[in-house]
């Protein structure tokens, strides 16, 4: 039988881009790819990389007072919300016209366009026209979900927070993942009066308890009023064009601007997966095995799309390992194992393997834990902590898992993260000589366990 294409990828972002290009350029495969929206896809136009440089912007005012505080004389400024927009979406922009010229030079044939599946090999894109291929990659992503709740409309999300006309004075975000976690910091960064309304005990559930408990106590140092088992009742916009939110405590209160960062569903609405044979799970997922090879031998599925680990660096991996799966003739699998990843709270987080709790609940274990104020801040009078935080499997030795609450915690956990994929030990970790003076020489000085679990 013969196809229009040997792939058919739907979805332009981490995943999809990733995969046909690696299968067009590596391997000669035949490739076409359809993309509703931009290319970069949630990650580059409305995710990982606006945020960041948001998390950028937002983290001056602070030092501008530290560097006060050492010595320099000069005000914070004000922060021109229309100029740095400006910025960030030339510079999104510039990042599209890469991918975009990413998938020419591979050789895939793009569709500017929104496709769903009709079959095994059969998609159809919204101009009306049919493309047939041997295999079919769904790498649709996914969007945010809002609260059901009376005047929901009035809210934004974070699709929408990079598109502001001005910065509000106030504004309510509620959710306590990271999403929600993270813009609390970068609003509050930049100046607005920031609440944050998360409906459980304690915002970041899934991470380690120390560590998310530390975050949220330096959120509400730095500023944030963050309520704790608190959401939202209903929404309505009030006479001076404030929203007026109702909370789940009866309390009333007044925004500018309210977000929703109540979660994320895979795009997989209207797009003829179970009609095809693709199973979907509770979420509306695509079901897929450790091949990312949904019910349909045909169709494959990576990314968000399948709710597996929803970063952008997951997404590039299971692309790629579809490709050698499919195209090169290895077959692999993802390994979704210690993914070390990085959360832009203000302070930020670096964490990889598992939490105390998690691996308490499966034997015993030494924490080796300190948390202190490091030489930077504390000299300009700041009482901001850090945390420096291994978990040690009381029986092999083995590093578990290693959490880091700091400036720059990302680019430490990056490094610390190979370590500990390797299998190290805590004696690994303490033959290693300190780099000093440095935050992160903790992680190798800590002698006597801080307690012991499991
Ligand atoms: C605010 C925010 C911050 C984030 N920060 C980070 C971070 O710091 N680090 C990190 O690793 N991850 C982060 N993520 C997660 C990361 O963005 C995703 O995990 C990643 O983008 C997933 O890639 P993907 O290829 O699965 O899907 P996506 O990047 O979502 O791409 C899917 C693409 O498919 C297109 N599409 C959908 N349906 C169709 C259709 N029927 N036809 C044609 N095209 C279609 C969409 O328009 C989209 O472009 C963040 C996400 C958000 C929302």
């Amino acid at each position: 039988m013969s196809f229009d294409f040997d792939l058919f990828v739907i979805g332009g972002g981490s995943g999809g881009v990733r995969a046909a290009r690696v299968a067009a350029g590596d391997t000669g495969a035949k490739v076409a790819l359809a993309e509703e929206d931009r290319y970069g896809g949630t990650c580059v136009i409305r995710g990982c990389v606006p945020k960041k440089l948001m998390v950028f912007a937002s983290e001056f005012p602070e030092m501008a007072a530290e560097a006060r505080a050492y010595g320099w004389v000069m005000p914070t400024g004000d922060f021109n919300w229309g100029s740095f927009k400006g910025k960030l979406h030339a510079e999104l922009d510039r990042l599209e016209g890469i991918y975009r010229r990413l998938l020419a030079n591979s050789g895939v044939e793009t569709f500017d366009a929104r496709a769903k599946v009709v079959d095994a090999h059969t998609v159809e894109l919204s101009t009306g026209e049919r493309k047939t291929a041997k295999h079919i990659l769904l790498a649709m992503g996914g969007r945010p979900v809002k609260l059901d709740v009376p005047g929901a409309e009035l809210a934004i999300t974070s699709n929408e927070i990079f598109h502001l006309d001005e910065l509000p004075g106030s504004m309510l975000i509620v959710g306590g993942g990271y999403i929600a976690s993270e813009f609390a910091g970068v609003m509050n960064g930049l100046g607005v009066k920031t609440t944050q309304f998360y409906r459980g005990e304690q915002i970041l559930r899934g991470f380690d308890n120390e560590t998310r408990t530390l975050v949220a106590d330096e959120m509400i140092r730095g500023g944030i009023d963050l309520q704790l088992n608190t959401n939202v009742v209903s929404l309505e916009r009030d006479a001076s064009g404030a929203i007026r939110v109702v909370d789940t405590n009866g309390a009333e209160h007044l925004f500018d601007q309210v977000m929703f960062a109540t979660g994320r569903a895979p795009n997989t609405d209207d797009m003829g997966l179970e009609e095809a044979g693709v199973k979907l799970g509770r979420k509306g997922e695509v079901v897929v095995d450790d091949y990312s090879q949904t019910d349909v031998p045909s169709i494959y599925a990576v990314g968000d799309v399948t709710d597996r680990v929803n970063l952008t660096p997951v997404a590039i991996r299971e692309g790629m390992a579809f490709v050698d799966t499919v195209f090169k003739g290895t077959p692999t699998k993802v390994d979704h194992d210690l993914i070390p990843t990085a959360i832009f709270t203000q302070p930020e987080i670096g964490t990889v393997g598992m939490g105390e709790e998690e691996a308490a609940a499966k034997g015993p274990i030494e924490v080796y834990a300190t948390s202190f104020r490091p030489m930077r801040s504390m000299f300009a009078g700041s009482d901001a902590k850090v945390l420096m935080k291994l978990i040690v499997d009381a029986n092999t030795r083995v590093v578990l898992g290693c959490h880091i609450v700091a400036p720059a915690a990302g680019e430490m956990i990056q490094l610390a993260g190979i370590a500990v994929k390797m299998g190290a030990t805590k004696e690994d970790f303490d033959r290693t000589v300190a780099v000093h003076p440095t935050m992160s020489e903790e992680m190798v000085t800590m002698k006597t366990p801080t307690r012991t679990a499991g």
